[in-house]
């Protein structure tokens, strides 16, 4: 399987030749299709696999482009330092792509954040309590949210983020796609899927 037959953005693929991605990896390939196919997924594959690709590339298929003001895609990670890396693989994979995206966690102030948004963005990587801050304050919309990714989900159950998700989850649509990534499975992360994922497609590598 190459990327092109798993129809990534010609504008993504320039970019995945130039960077040296020569094909998708056994996470990507099996993610990718069933990602694109619309349902809820939980993927099961450790740091270092691609998973990050596994999710931003269907993603970029569904954004195709820059639209509107409110982000349509939100990834919510458990750490600053996942948010940065994350936002920076956004950064190389829409090089040639005017899909605009901001990265936030805490730790420094909110404004700053803020800052990052207003222009307009469609794709959104947040802490949970960073994103609650800027929501709160008014400086974020979550109205258009159709893609949701919970990242490294048994880091977030660790952390005890459990019940800021479930605040965000309130606000943002039902009617959305669902993607819910952990390092590893065990009865917690089930539970996290059966609360968070309607019918899931479980991915694994
Ligand atoms: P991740 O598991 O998302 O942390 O990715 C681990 C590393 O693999 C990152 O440095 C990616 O840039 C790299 N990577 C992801 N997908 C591919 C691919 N298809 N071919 C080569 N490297 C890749």
């Amino acid at each position: 399987t190459t990327f092109e037959d798993l129809k990534v953005n010609k504008s993504i693929l320039k970019v995945l030749t130039e960077i040296g991605f020569e094909q998708p990896t056994p996470i990507q390939e099996k993610a990718i299709p069933v990602v694109r196919s619309g349902v809820d997924v939980l993927g099961i594959a450790q740091t270092g696999t691609g998973k990050t690709a596994a999710y931003l590339l269907p993603i970029f298929m569904k954004l195709v482009k820059a639209e509107g003001e409110d982000p349509r895609a939100l990834i919510l990670v458990p750490t600053r330092e996942l948010s940065i890396q994350v936002g920076e693989d956004i950064e190389e994979l829409t090089t040639y792509s005017n899909i605009r995206h901001a990265a936030v966690y805490g730790g420094i102030g909110w404004t700053k954040h803020a800052d990052l948004i207003k222009p307009g963005i469609d794709i959104l990587v947040a802490t949970p309590g960073r994103l609650w801050d800027l929501y709160k304050a008014g400086a974020v919309s979550l109205k258009k949210i159709k893609t949701l990714v919970i990242d490294e989900a048994d880091r977030m159950l660790d952390m005890g983020f459990m019940p800021q998700i479930r605040q965000l989850l309130e606000i943002i649509p039902v009617k959305r796609q669902n993607l819910l990534f952990s390092a590893t499975f065990n009865e917690k992360v089930e539970e996290m899927s059966h609360e968070f994922l309607d019918f899931p497609e479980r991915v694994e590598i």
